[in-house]
């Protein structure tokens, strides 16, 4: 039987996801949400002509000639800190002491710099003898919208506002952006084996952990966790699960485990009418269930084993949280690095492998299974070293060290 491939079923994923009304919030409130429309400069930057340096406003004329053997003496008629709105003249002979990012006397042409006087700092009130002349006109002068003119786009529709962007913004005047609210999601784990971590375990019991992994990836694509819950594998927990999350306006619901084909899949026995259950040419990740509500929120069954769960959430849940969010980009870069050692890969399905990247040679970084025991999808302590997936085209079925292999930098 031919399997679906990752692209096929992210296709359906994707072609499920509806986007929400932009909302317009201040900056402050806007780190790690995507901008919705372009934001364009509500001021220049830099707003006006301003001194790179700290030192003298000069007419470049009268100093192009200073050397340390023959100094130029200036009379300074006036001082400029930052803040300040003078704009004084500057005649012949003239200097006016200049700090850093105030802004430049109308008649100035260039500004010497505290270093290339004999006094600096000293007597900088009353005379700038100039020992050197800086190479041309307008040395030390930032133009006015060198960086970006007023009404020009900042950033484009589709950006993720972090930190570097919200500065660009209010650099540019602006104070409010339109954005994509945070997206949704409700995280629901199956399995009557889970018990919370550090719980005293009886036979059979094992610490519940996808409920964190799956709630720290949500909130690391930028949405919200509404809901984190553990049902057991008897009775309606996920259908009761779902009502809850459309309580709570969930946009997602993300299971894990109950999905495959054993005895007791609970996801599947309990929302097998609003879900499809695809097998999927990946390792690990095989059995996926998906489906859409009425209302229009995104079920996703993923297995249950750790890592099946993290590499099912990178291939169809991330990309869909970020379309959601109408970002650009909603898949992770991905690079080419040789192999560092070689490694067996299922024949026919595409391998995601937790791997680290070994630097051990900086000029020559390889990549390599972040867990000597291979690519089980139980070991999940593993994946506390993970950094990336080697990724394996499902046609090969060994990796050989040196072979160049992509990897999905997480
Ligand atoms: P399942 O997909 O429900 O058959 O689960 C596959 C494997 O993953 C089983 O060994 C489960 O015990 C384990 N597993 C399922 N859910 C979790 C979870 N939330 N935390 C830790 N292990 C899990
Ligand atoms: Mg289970």
């Amino acid at each position: 039987m031919s399997l679906r491939t990752v692209e096929q079923q992210l296709e359906i994923v994707l072609a499920a996801v509806r986007q929400h009304p932009a909302i317009e919030v201040p900056i402050d409130q806007a780190l790690g949400l995507t901008l919705r429309t372009d934001a364009r400069a509500a001021s220049p930057v830099p707003v006006f002509d301003n001194s790179a340096m700290d030192g003298f406003a000069v007419r470049y004329a009268d100093i192009s000639a200073a050397t340390p053997e023959h100094p130029v003496t200036l009379r300074v008629i006036a001082d400029i800190p930052a803040g300040s709105d003078l704009d004084p003249a500057i005649a012949a002979g003239e200097a006016v002491r200049i700090m850093t990012g105030s802004p430049a006397p109308t008649d100035a042409d260039a500004i010497i710099p505290f270093e290339d006087t004999a006094g600096g700092l000293a007597d900088s009130l009353e005379t700038a003898v100039v020992q050197r002349a800086p190479k041309a006109r307008g040395a030390h002068i930032r133009r006015a919208a060198e960086d970006i003119a007023a009404g020009t786009v900042v950033l484009t529709a589709g950006t993720r506002l972090g930190p570097l962007q919200l500065a660009a913004l209010a650099s540019a005047g602006i104070a409010r952006v339109e954005v994509s609210p945070r997206p949704r999601v409700a995280v629901v784990s199956t399995g009557s084996e889970l018990v919370e971590p550090g719980a005293p375990l009886r036979r059979g019991q094992i610490p519940e952990s996808n409920s964190i992994l799956l709630a720290g990836l949500v909130t690391e694509a930028g949405a919200e966790v509404v809901l984190r819950r553990v049902v057991d594998d008897e009775g309606d927990g996920p259908a009761d699960a779902v009502a809850e999350a459309q309580r709570l306006g969930a946009d997602a619901i993300v299971f894990s485990g109950g999905v495959s084909a054993g005895a007791y899949e609970v996801v599947r026995q309990s929302l097998g009418e609003s879900m499809e259950f695809a097998k999927v040419a990946m390792q690990p990740g095989k059995p996926q269930g998906f489906g859409v509500t009425g209302g229009g929120m995104l079920l996703f069954g993923l297995p249950g084993n750790p890592v099946s769960a993290a590499v099912s959430f990178e291939a169809f849940v991330r990309p869909a949280l970020l379309h959601l969010q109408g970002r650009n980009g909603i898949h992770r870069p991905r690079t080419h690095l040789p192999a560092g050692t070689g490694w067996r890969t299922p024949l026919a399905r595409r391998q995601y492998l937790p791997a680290v990247i070994d630097r051990t040679d900086p000029a020559r970084p390889v990549v390599r299974p972040a867990t000597s025991g291979g690519s089980g999808s139980h070991l999940s302590a593993g994946l506390g070293t993970a950094e990336a997936y080697a990724i394996v085209p499902a046609e090969t079925e060994q990796v050989s060290a040196g072979d160049p292999i992509e990897v999905m930098e997480l």
